[in-house]
């Protein structure tokens, strides 16, 4: 049984990291992108080394890993909960004001400091079961940084429960803080040998009860239109634009069909990103998306039919396709272990939470890091409305968090 006199330090937590901006940024090229995140992740390590882990640290590139010994005479397989420091490269996380809205009563939420930002309830059905729940939002302004302050701040209110509560079994636990996860680089420098874990989960999901381990399969394609340019005065005959190329190429796209604004469950897409050039040369650059890995090649082959087609009703135009791929569903890797999943359902059923299993339209650290060998499914955090100024987050349901990564730990010792 969970201590029910126990004092969560969660929120308070919570409330200090997201004064700290941790914005990363898509077009840095440097690693971590920007400097800034290591400002939390340096006082992650300092506070973890203060609860009691005594090899929490950070490394160059703003990674944190600790260890919590096992306490068990079991053997029971190191597993690792991961959470990551940046925000969203979308909205700005620069002082951030967290605001509390004690005992909640079912209704929009309007924020102070912008009349035009207000959380509302049709978009947020959640809302409608948090009566009498406290919620945390910002003032209007900025994003919350939820998205996933609220999973580190999770994991080291779970990891002081742990130590505050000897008597609680478990085995080798990892602590594991990412930089980067937002501008898709998180795992670029991660050192797998030195977390030394064979199972993970991410703690990084929206709504109670989530528990993901399917996510998109991912590729890019890249398309070169090659034109011929010549001065516009003298061009009859001769010029070969590559912009009205590639112009006539997107047009010929289907309008009702495979795109991210026409698909939704389990539908697959392709999505032009980026469109740039001039009449030499215009690129064009496009993701692909499936949960079957098999029909992106499928997606591929239609593309490039499209994009032959369109040059030969330019004569003298010429194209170049280069996919490139991006992540797996994780699904392929984490079906070989069923246990991992297992294990965090039967948790959810101790607490009373009903485990809801979606598939991600995305990818999450996850789909990397189970692709690298280590199988990492992911559990909600209580994040609502991320990389936005409505974003929320409610107390109990963080405090519920703490509960079940304490829970898990448990059900990893009592099955091995
Ligand atoms: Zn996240």
């Amino acid at each position: 049984m969970f201590d029910e006199n126990y004092k969560f330090t969660a929120i308070d937590r919570f409330l200090k990291y997201v004064k700290i901006d941790t914005q990363s940024d898509e077009e840095s090229t440097s690693f971590p992108s920007t400097e800034k995140q290591k400002v939390l992740s340096k006082k992650l390590s300092e506070e973890l080394k203060s609860l009691g882990l005594k090899d929490a640290v950070m490394d160059d590139w703003g990674y944190v890993m600790a260890t919590l010994p096992s306490n068990t005479t079991k053997d029971v397989p190191v597993i690792a909960f991961i959470s990551h420091v940046d925000t969203s490269p979308a909205v700005t996380g620069a002082n951030v004001n967290p605001i509390i809205h004690n005992n909640y009563q079912v209704g929009d939420i309007k924020l102070p400091n912008d009349p035009n930002q207000v959380i509302k309830v049709s978009d947020n059905p959640e809302l409608k079961e948090m009566a009498g729940f406290d919620i945390i939002t910002t003032d209007g302004t900025t994003l919350l940084g939820a998205d996933n302050k609220a999973g580190v701040a999770e994991i080291v209110d779970a990891v002081n429960y742990l130590i505050t509560h000897p008597e609680i079994k478990h085995g080798t636990i990892k602590i594991c803080f990412t930089p980067d996860e937002e501008t898709g680089r998180g795992t670029e420098k991660i050192d797998l040998n030195k977390l030394n874990a064979k199972y993970a989960y991410t703690v990084d999901g929206s709504s109670r009860g989530e528990i993901e381990s399917e996510t998109f399969s991912a590729d890019a394609v890249t398309i070169k239109f090659h034109g011929k340019n010549i001065h516009p005065g003298y061009a009859k005959g001769k010029m070969v634009n590559a912009v009205r190329v590639a112009a006539a190429f997107i047009e010929s796209l289907p309008k009702d069909k495979l795109s991210p604004e026409t698909t939704d469950d389990r539908e697959g897409y392709v999505h032009c990103t980026n469109f740039n050039g001039n009449e030499e040369l215009t690129i064009v650059k496009f993701i692909i998306r499936d949960f079957v890995t098999s029909k992106l090649k499928e997606y591929e082959d239609f593309l490039k039919q499209l994009a032959e087609k369109t040059i030969q009703q330019f004569h003298g135009a010429r194209m170049e396709f280069e996919p490139v791929e991006q992540y797996r569903n994780m699904k392929e890797i984490l079906d070989n272990y069923p246990w991992v999943m297992e294990n965090a359902i039967e948790g959810m059923k101790r607490l009373n939470i009903k485990p809801i299993l979606s598939p991600i339209r995305g990818g999450t650290d996850g789909s990397r890091l189970s692709f690298m060998g280590l199988p990492t499914p992911n559990i909600f955090a209580g994040e609502h409305s991320f990389h936005s100024k409505l974003e929320w987050v409610a107390v109990q349901d963080m405090e519920l968090v703490v509960k079940l990564i304490v829970e898990i730990c448990k059900v990893w010792e009592e099955k091995a």
